[in-house]
């Protein structure tokens, strides 16, 4: 890795690009069953060990039978020859004027290429249906096998996260396990002389540490297993046994505070012993410094990642930096957060030469048209600005002011916070 200068300025994409191209993903994988695979990483490409579905078969409750006999100018009649249910085939084969009961799911007859569904019937009796002319076209109704997914085709590929869907789909192809790479071993602490754990009394000037709280929900979200080191003094002895402690057990260490210049005193050289650590300054508001590297500790070691101390600056320094990093460390594949285009419904102050991260709330307007606007005061120590809001507005390096009006990019909370 190439050591930046202390103090380099560097913007989100340059230290998002500079983070990428050092990390190396994990690669150990096992079998697993798919039950606990959400959320994890696919380890290789599944193809698919069968045709799905399987055979033809039929996508409504109805009438198999040959379409081509339904091209008649008046009503067609037809013989009911037997049923066909789902997981029970009718063994016979429909012959010209002759039509099979089915159901949906059900293999479709020998002989027949479309199905009638019920709703069109027009009489019928035990052993007798009558149908519209032309009431379906040739090959309607029908699956055909294969149309899914054909035996030997890539149904997932490696890298993917999977989603309930996913889980799904491997079931569909009759998989019990599935290979996953293991998960990412994050460890994070808190550090600050300020800070008290839940449980004990406020001194003057001290702060609750929510921090800890907040990375290890949002560690756990992003699917890694954590290691909670607790809270760290701003103490050489105290920072350095934890990034040892943390570097033993771990694939990837966050902290929270520290980063800034001035307050960094301890955690810069101890990181600094341990290893090489970066300490930028990003141009970005909240979220400005924070450091990023690699420590070793007793022959094993660790991606370092230190967040700013601010309740807000940590939340944004994670999604819009270490989100990514931590994702690819995983080995998942690149998938940054969608962001939408939506017209602003206030007017916004920015300075160009950062990036800008505001909280926002996403609601439609008078006509229905999705707005967003802010959720007010944007200080990076107010935590309740992220709890309130319900997405992000991402104002870009070099745009200047927001009038009311124009676009703006949002990143929207749901399943993300
Ligand atoms: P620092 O980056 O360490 O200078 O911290 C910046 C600000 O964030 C200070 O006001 C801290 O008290 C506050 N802060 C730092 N860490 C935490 C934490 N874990 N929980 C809550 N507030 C914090
Ligand atoms: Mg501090």
């Amino acid at each position: 890795m190439k050591r930046q200068e202390d103090g380099a300025t560097l913007t989100v994409e340059q230290a998002s690009a500079a983070i990428s191209a050092c990390l190396v993903p994990i690669k150990d994988s096992k079998s697993t069953p798919i039950r606990a695979a959400l959320g994890r990483v696919l380890a290789h490409d599944i193809s698919s060990p069968i045709d799905v579905p399987a055979h033809d078969n039929s996508a409504m409750d109805g009438y198999a039978l040959l379409g081509s006999a339904l091209a008649a100018e008046s009503p067609v009649s037809f013989t009911l020859v037997g049923t066909a249910l789902a997981g029970k085939p009718f063994a016979g084969r429909a012959q010209a004027g002759e039509c099979v009961h089915i159901t949906t799911g059900a293999i479709l007859p020998d002989g027949c290429d479309s199905v009638v569904p019920y709703e069109l019937m027009l009489e019928q009796s035990a052993d007798n249906v009558v149908l519209p002319a032309r009431a379906v076209a040739s090959g309607a109704n029908v699956r055909h096998a294969g149309e899914d997914l054909r035996k030997g085709s890539i149904a997932l590929g490696k890298a993917k996260v999977l989603r309930p869907a996913d889980i799904g789909l491997l079931a569909s192809l009759g998989m019990a396990e599935v290979p996953l790479l293991r998960r990412l071993r994050v460890a994070f602490f808190s550090t600050g002389d300020e800070l008290r754990s839940l449980g004990e009394t406020l001194a003057p000037g001290c702060v609750y540490d929510s921090n800890r709280h907040v990375l290890h929900a949002m560690l756990t979200r992003l699917g890694c297993e954590v290691i909670d080191m607790g809270v760290v003094k701003d103490a050489p002895a105290a920072l350095e046994a934890a990034l040892r402690a943390a570097c033993a057990q771990a694939d990837a260490i966050v902290t929270s505070g520290g980063v800034s210049a001035g307050t960094a005193d301890y955690l810069r050289p101890t990181m600094a012993k341990l290893g090489t650590v970066n300490f930028w300054k990003i141009a970005m508001r909240p979220g400005r410094p924070m450091a990023f590297g690699r420590i070793t500790s007793e022959g094993k070691d660790a991606w370092l990642f230190g967040l700013p101390g601010n309740p807000v600056a940590v939340m944004v320094s994670f999604y819009m930096i270490a989100r990514d990093a931590l994702l690819q460390l995983a080995g998942a594949q690149h998938s940054p957060l969608p962001r939408v285009r939506v017209p602003s419904a206030v007017a916004i102050r920015k300075r160009p030469g950062r990036t800008e991260y505001q909280r926002g709330i996403l609601h439609p307007d008078a006509d229905g048209q999705l707005t967003v606007s802010l959720t007010g005061e944007q200080g990076s120590g107010i935590l309740r600005s992220m709890s309130e809001a319900n997405c992000m507005l991402v104002l870009p390096h070099e745009r200047g002011d927001v009038s009311i009006g124009e676009p703006v990019e949002v990143i929207l909370f749901d399943g993300l916070i």
